[in-house]
């Protein structure tokens, strides 16, 4: 794919109906943006806690090996296999007891064993250890029948990494359980991409401010709140340019502010067809933007591209549409993943997919990908399964409130029986 020039752009023709074969597929788009993405270079140290959620700039490697010794994984008896005689009753003697994090010197002799915790180092001599459960201990002695195979219950020095070994490489987004295992490598601090930084504003004149009195003709700005939260959630810089009127000296002063200070501009609204002109003419003049129709439902308008802000800084540029539900749609659908690989991520895990069954009946038509909203249960039969939140016009938010997925609609799918199995995305948690 080449780049689209302005030219291309402007001669890009309009399309006014609601369904357009020829518009962008979704994934046809998602590879253009793609190709752009340039991950952030910078990097810096914190303290392995604090990088929670950020990007690797850097392979961990295992400095030692985990475990650092052989040691038991059961609570029991550490011996030698050899002292085993075959269809016999094994007879050891306790020579003494091994605890986790306590040195024990005494090297086992043929025919003793030594009581071992779980944890416990194996004692010089040892190569097995038997359950305590399985087996009958008098006085000093021990006696089992049951005889565990040589090795077992033994954990061996390495088995979990050996050292040197690359533990986590570059690129990689912490998570709770690798702060854990770099923990137990002993690392305390750790080297993570600089935070990506975003800046977003709204646009359109029919914007009020939450607390402000609503006049006639006026919506609540609602974007910046969702956009706030999706953005938070990925744990990114927030630059919060507020909503600004269709005025294109003010669009064009925010978006060359914007563009100065992030990494990544994100405006909603202004896309769509008989908005976008001057959006198209502004983008053209400070940057290289393209406007698609993509072939989806909701967020069919969507602009892409870089735009220079005027300290020549280049910044990565998404004009989402402006309906509320389009807004997050698009944002999980285009952004979300572009961002991911911006932070660092060279192939950042996409969201949960998988079929389920859908207990209602679904409207749609071919030829376009539809993200409807859905909410997955446990069924009384206790399989999971989903059905539509109702009413999927593209402005009711209220539809992204009660889901907890997408059902995704690809393009060759029509109308849907009740029963019909489908595909979900997860968005539990983020959205
Ligand atoms: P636009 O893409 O600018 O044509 O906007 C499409 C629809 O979304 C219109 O009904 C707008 O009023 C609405 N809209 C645009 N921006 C916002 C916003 N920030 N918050 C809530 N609704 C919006
Ligand atoms: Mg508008």
């Amino acid at each position: 794919m080449t780049r689209l020039t302005t030219t291309q752009i402007t001669l890009d023709p309009s399309c006014m109906d609601d369904y357009d074969p020829n518009s962008m597929p979704v994934v046809k788009a998602r590879q253009f943006i793609k190709q752009y993405l340039d991950p952030i270079q910078q990097t810096e140290t914190l303290a392995l806690r604090a990088s929670l959620g950020r990007v690797l700039s850097a392979d961990i490697l295992s400095p030692a090996n985990v475990p650092n010794y052989d040691n038991s994984a059961m609570d029991g008896y550490a011996f030698n296999a050899d002292d085993i005689v075959a269809e016999m009753p094994t007879q050891l003697k306790v020579i003494g007891t091994v605890y986790a994090g306590k040195a024990f010197d005494i090297a086992l002799k043929s025919g003793e064993c030594a009581r071992i915790m779980t944890g416990g180092m194996m004692p010089t001599g040892a190569n097995t250890v038997v359950m305590q459960e399985r087996v009958i201990a008098e006085a000093d002695n021990i006696t089992f029948s049951e005889t565990p195979k040589r090795g077992m219950n033994v954990r061996y020095a390495g088995e979990d990494l050996q050292q040197g070994q690359t533990v986590l490489a570059a690129g990689h987004l912490m998570r709770a359980a690798d702060l854990g295992l770099i923990a137990s490598l002993g690392i305390a601090e750790v080297s993570v991409y600089r935070k990506l930084k975003v800046a977003f504003f709204s646009t359109g004149d029919e914007l009020t401010g939450v607390g402000e009195a609503l006049k006639t003709g006026q919506v609540y700005d609602s974007n910046r709140y969702t956009l706030y939260g999706m953005l938070s959630q990925m744990g990114v810089e927030i630059i919060d340019m507020g909503a600004i009127a269709d005025e294109p000296a003010l669009l064009e002063s925010t978006l060359l502010t914007a563009a100065s200070q992030a990494d990544v501009v994100i405006t909603s609204g202004g896309v769509s067809v008989g908005e976008a002109d001057y959006m198209k003419l502004l983008l053209a003049k400070h940057g290289q933007v393209v406007f698609w129709k993509i072939a989806m439902k909701p967020g069919r308008p969507l602009a892409y591209g870089k735009i220079q802000g005027d300290n020549a800084k280049t910044a990565h540029y998404f004009g989402l549409p402006g309906n509320p539900v389009a807004v997050m749609v698009t944002f999980y659908q285009f952004v979300r993943e572009a961002m991911l690989v911006l932070m660092g991520q060279p192939n950042p895990a996409p969201l949960p997919m998988f079929k389920v069954e859908c207990t209602e009946k679904i409207k749609k038509m071919t030829g376009r990908t539809e993200f409807q909203r859905g909410i997955l249960f446990a069924d009384t039969d206790g399989a999971w399964k989903v059905k539509p939140t109702g009413s999927q016009g593209s402005a009711i938010l209220s539809s992204m409130s009660l889901a907890n997925c997408f059902i995704v609609l690809d393009e060759s799918v029509g109308n849907l029986d009740a029963g019909s199995f489908v595909t979900v995305q997860v968005l539990d948690g983020i959205a």
